[in-house]
């Protein structure tokens, strides 16, 4: 494919990272919402249900229990939070993705990993899937929250996705045009943000749109069939040869059921 291709329509894919490149069934949520209970039993001298409470009600009303304990006035160290959460994750369950590493090599234009998880753990995962050399750049907790890590780091409040800001600090380090972006994520409110700020979205993990998805689609891989109009330029001579890119991604990942 010559350089020009590369100027087609679309010009980045934006991905989330859990629940999103593998799926939510793997078990490696549920682990992590353990070692954050687990945290939260710990650091307050609480029952493991009392931390099970806790935990739902700081997510519901913070997005993410690091943000919660932090906007309290527990001065808790991202470090040691994401080391004591994601030290004990069982990371064999996520298992290498080959059909998955085919359909982003296919992928001539920029793709970009945006998650609210640490740098450490997005790295474990990626190389666990056998993918972490498919992406130019990992947008993540620390790309968000780099005051943290700075004198006074209190007053600063844990920013994350789903918000506005996340959002934006994520289109400006990506130094993407969002109208030619596609964000890829499992979330719906994520979905929603990532359309106020004029994304094209992609709802992962559910075969239904919701309202601020432009697509949605079970399994990434399926983007394949959903959206082919990645492989697609802007003219006919693009079309054709997309065609023959897609087939040899439909030939190198036939899985026999
Ligand atoms: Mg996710």
């Amino acid at each position: 494919m010559d350089s020009s291709d590369i100027s087609s329509h679309l010009q980045t894919l934006m991905f989330d990272l859990d629940d999103t490149l593998y799926s939510s069934k793997t078990g490696i949520g549920k682990a992590l919402k353990r070692n954050v209970e687990d945290f939260l039993a710990e650091k307050f001298r609480i029952s493991e249900s009392e931390a099970q409470d806790m935990n739902r009600e700081l997510f519901r009303t913070y997005g993410s229990s690091l943000a919660g304990l932090r906007d309290l006035g527990y001065d808790i160290h991202p470090d040691d939070y994401h080391s004591f959460v994601h030290g004990r994750v069982p990371y064999d369950l996520i298992k290498p993705d080959a059909e998955l590493r085919n359909i982003l090599q296919s992928i001539r234009q920029r793709k970009i990993i945006f998650t609210n998880s640490d740098r450490i753990h997005a790295m474990k995962a990626l190389d666990r899937l056998g993918i972490s050399d498919c992406f130019e750049k990992i947008i993540c907790f620390e790309t968000m929250n780099p005051g943290l890590w700075k004198p006074a780091s209190m007053e600063h409040p844990v920013v994350l996705k789903p918000s506005m800001e996340a959002m934006r600090i994520a289109v400006d380090a990506a130094d993407v045009d969002p109208r030619r972006t596609l964000f890829f994520d499992d979330n719906v409110k994520n979905i929603a943000a990532g359309k106020a700020v004029g994304l094209r979205t992609v709802l992962v993990g559910r075969a239904t749109k919701s309202q601020e998805a432009d697509y949605a689609m079970e399994m990434v891989t399926s983007m394949v069939q959903v959206i082919p109009e990645i492989w697609v330029g802007d003219d006919d001579k693009r079309i054709s040869h997309a065609r023959n890119e897609m087939d040899s991604v439909y030939a190198a990942t036939t899985v026999v059921a």
